[in-house]
Formats: structure tokens, C-alpha cells, sequence
């Protein structure tokens, strides 16, 4: 079934009100009718199979006939810290961590980031954008929440906000040991929120990972091969999501 995302304040009773691209969308790309059913989501993981009542060209009104939680949700928060990457390349993390239950990505300036979003116009167009494509994915994968693209990020800024989690990992292409990461892996599935530092192509200051390590974040290796940026993060994000599912 159709999944579309609403405003919790554009509830009436038994009726919801769908408003913005969407009408657009169900009305002339989709080309829905009334009586058709869709499920109406309030980004706070409840989801309400409707029925469509009435189309024009403003709103989209829909009936609630039943309301299910949606188990979408993984019992971990997963925060992806990820590295400002080269490119176009977060468009593709923002999109695949969604998909693999990402609840929140923040994207961070750490010292080797070769692109640097100084400028406040370019950053605010960036982050809309990357706040569509979440929006989409989440849309696609069925999500109870559309995940949050934070604001990008310092280094410190980025292991400051990481304080409010119960569990952060950074994972380092020098740490030695996979029982350690392992074991740090494990716990991780057991918290309620954990944090994910990826470095960015060049990869994180040794000053940086000592910086992580003194605020009690774990490093952890991924194995004896260099990931991608891209890749690490999706890594990991996958051995939680798996770990996690029920
Ligand atoms: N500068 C490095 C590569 C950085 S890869 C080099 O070229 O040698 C980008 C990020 O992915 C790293 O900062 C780290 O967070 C993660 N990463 C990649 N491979 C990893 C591995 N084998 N173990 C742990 N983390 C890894």
C-alpha cells in the first residue's frame, strides 16, 4: 500500500488531511481515486490505513479505518556521524542508511574532509536536499519515522551531541583486535542509542580517534580491508540492523 507522511496537526477525529507535493502526486502521478486505500503515517510511528474520501487540487482527505504501530522502527537508535564525502556520495549514504534503519544522520567536518560546506546558502540547499532524499527512502522502505538530517557538524560538536547516546563506536582502519570490536558490537546492540563515526576518504587524524577515545567512544575494526567511506558506514549500519531486527 501507498505510504504518505502528515502533519500530526492535520488530524481531525477520524479524518486526515494530506497536503503539499503529495496532493500532486496522488492525484496526478499516481492518479488515485476515492476509495482507494493508503497508509497515513505521523512520522512518530503510528500508521493509519485509510481510505481515500476526497481529491482536489489543494488537499487529499482520507478516512482512518484502522491503526497499527508500525514495526519498522529498529529498539536501537542508530546515529550515523558520517564525514563530509567527496561528491555527490552522501545523496547515496543519506539514502541507504535510511533504508537500513538509520534514525538520525549528521553530517560532520571533520579535518581531512575535502569538501568543506562554508558557505551558509550552499549548506542549507545541501541539507534540504538531503533531507528529501530521507524523506523518500523512508517513504520506500516503509518507515515509522522519516529520519532526520541534522545540521553538519565540527569534529567536537559532533562528539558533544554524541554525549546524549548511550554508546558510540568510531571505527578506525588501525584499531587492532576483532574480539574487542566484537565485543564493543555486541553491547552496542544492547543500548538504546548508539552513535557511528565514519571518517571521510582520507580517513580520521590520529588526533581525532584519541580525541573520540578519551569521551569514552570505542574504536572498532571492520577487518583487514579498507572500506570507502561509503562503505564503512552501510557496514556497520547492516551488522546492527541484524542484530537488532526482531
Ligand atoms: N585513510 C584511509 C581510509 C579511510 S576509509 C586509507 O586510505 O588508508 C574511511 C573511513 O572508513 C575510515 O575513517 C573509517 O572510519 C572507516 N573504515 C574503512 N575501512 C575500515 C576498516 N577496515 N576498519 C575500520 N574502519 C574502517
Amino acid at each position: 500500500m501507498r505510504r504518505f507522511y502528515f502533519d500530526k496537526n492535520e488530524m481531525y477525529g477520524d479524518m486526515i488531511r494530506i497536503t503539499g507535493n503529495d496532493v500532486n502526486h496522488i492525484k496526478n502521478v499516481l492518479r488515485m481515486q476515492t476509495g482507494e486505500r493508503v497508509v497515513a503515517n505521523d512520522k512518530e510511528i503510528n500508521d493509519y490505513y485509510c481510505v481515500i474520501e476526497d481529491i482536489d487540487s489543494e488537499q487529499v482527505l482520507l478516512r482512518i479505518e484502522s491503526f497499527r504501530k508500525c514495526s519498522a522502527e529498529l529498539k536501537t537508535k542508530l546515529y550515523l556521524f558520517q564525514a563530509l564525502p567527496k561528491q555527490d556520495k552522501m545523496e547515496f549514504i543519506v539514502q541507504k542508511a535510511v533504508e537500513l534503519g538509520a534514525h538520525e544522520v549528521i553530517p560532520v567536518a571533520s579535518s581531512r574532509c575535502v569538501v568543506k560546506l562554508d558557505d551558509k546558502k550552499r549548506q542549507e540547499k545541501k541539507l534540504a536536499r538531503w533531507q528529501t532524499i530521507a524523506e523518500s527512502a523512508a517513504k520506500q522502505s516503509a518507515r515509522g519515522i522519516i529520519p532526520k538530517v541534522n545540521s553538519i557538524m565540527s569534529f567536537k560538536q559532533a562528539i558533544d551531541y554524541a554525549e546524549k547516546l548511550e554508546r558510540s563506536i568510531i571505527p578506525y582502519e588501525h584499531a587492532k583486535g576483532m574480539e574487542k570490536s566484537r565485543q564493543y558490537m555486541d553491547e552496542a546492540a544492547e543500548c538504546e542509542s548508539v552513535g557511528i563515526f565514519i571518517g571521510p576518504e582520507g580517513g580520521f587524524e590520529e588526533s581525532e580517534i584519541q580525541y573520540a577515545c578519551e569521551h569514552g567512544i570505542k574504536p572498532v575494526s571492520l577487518g583487514n580491508r579498507i572500506l570507502r567511506t561509503e562503505t564503512a558506514g552501510l557496514c556497520v549500519l547492516s551488522i546492527l540492523m541484524f542484530k537488532i531486527s526482531e
